[in-house]
């Protein structure tokens, strides 16, 4: 499998480029901002977008969304109960003092359990709310690669303090979502280094009460 990791934007969103070498099947995950870049290293590999899944509906994530779909034709995953704070991109771009994007018109509910396909790998949606209500992780059982949006960083979690944020919900969802996963698990957060869940269970502060 071909995984391209790209930070993008001001806030280095780690946006993931997922392809299937055999069929040139390719999933978007959080494409934050710089279409453009997402649309050339898709090109590099001789990629053809087949969906855009936005792990929850803060800006960084979802700011180049509309605009990789104007260029592929492909639908964007969202969980429905980020569709509210998906309408409020206006407000967000403005907190941070950023132009605001095109509104994302969502296509595809990311519901708890739904499968994704590229060539013959599946991806398992994951909902585990927290940092907003509607975040989803996806889980590759075929790669033990797990991309965690802004719920698990290396020595940290997603921040709760945002609407629709809540401190003990994220680390319920880290609990029972993510430790039954195996311990060797690459975890790749929205943000900074890709680390793994066996290291953040022996290191990360916030998981020692777990
Ligand atoms: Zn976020
Ligand atoms: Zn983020």
């Amino acid at each position: 499998m071909i995984h391209v990791i790209l930070p993008v934007g001001l806030l280095q969103c780690n946006c993931s480029i997922l392809g299937d070498e055999a069929s040139g099947e390719a999933l978007v995950i959080d494409p934050g901002d710089q279409a453009d870049d997402i649309l050339e290293a898709l090109q590099r590999h001789k990629l053809r977008v087949t969906g855009i899944v936005v792990t929850h509906a803060h800006i960084d994530h979802l700011g180049g969304a509309q605009e990789l779909k104007a260029a592929t034709g492909a639908p964007v995953w969202l969980h429905p109960h980020d569709l509210k704070l998906c309408r409020q991109l206006q407000a967000q771009a403005i907190w941070l003092g950023m132009p605001a994007p095109q509104p994302t018109d969502i296509d595809v509910e990311a519901r708890e359990g739904e499968r994704l396909r590229i060539g013959n790998r599946e991806l398992e949606i994951l909902h585990t709310p927290g940092h907003t209500r509607g975040s989803i992780s996806l889980w590759i059982p075929a790669e033990k690669k797990l991309l965690a949006g802004d719920t698990l960083f290396q020595d940290g979690i997603g921040r709760t303090d945002l609407p629709g944020g809540d401190g003990r919900q994220i680390l319920r969802s880290i609990k029972d979502k993510y430790f039954p996963l195996p311990e060797e698990t690459v975890v790749i957060p929205g943000h900074g280094p890709t680390t793994t869940l066996a290291r953040e269970r022996a290191l990360n502060y916030f998981l020692q009460r777990l």
